[in-house]
């Protein structure tokens, strides 16, 4: 029997919930106040996911880079690879805040949305 403990992070009131497995079974949950923080300790264990920020290469911007984040968790397992994956990249600017980079990368359920804008550099004068 193994009890991972953890510090709910939904929302403001933090509480400290355990989570009691034996092998892939969860046997016991305790400490929540709401549905929400027992299922999201149940899948802290059992399937850990979470929101990927980073940057993406930016060609011909006014910022060599913008800041990118995922609209949904990911598998924790999964980060490395995305993150590699994103690293290659490279986007034309004028980036817009808000703007999908990427739809489902390597077959993520999720999309890479730019989270600042990045406007053309003025090569012209
Ligand atoms: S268990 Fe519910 S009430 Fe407690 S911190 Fe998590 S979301 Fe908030």
């Amino acid at each position: 029997m193994t009890v991972y403990r953890f510090t709910c992070v939904i929302c403001p009131l933090s509480c400290s919930v355990e989570v009691e497995v034996e092998g892939s079974e969860v046997r016991d949950v305790r400490g929540f106040n709401c549905s929400r923080g027992r299922e999201w300790a149940v899948e802290e264990v059992l399937s850990p996911k979470r929101v990927v920020m980073t940057v993406i290469r930016v060609r011909g911007g006014k910022e060599p880079v913008v800041s990118v984040k995922t609209d949904s968790p990911i598998p924790k397992e999964r980060i490395r690879e995305l993150m590699n994956y994103l690293a290659t990249l490279e986007v034309e600017a004028p980036v817009s805040i808000g703007q999908v980079l990427e739809d489902r990368p390597l077959g993520l359920e999720t999309r890479v949305v730019a989270t600042r804008s990045v406007d053309r550099s003025d090569t012209s004068k």
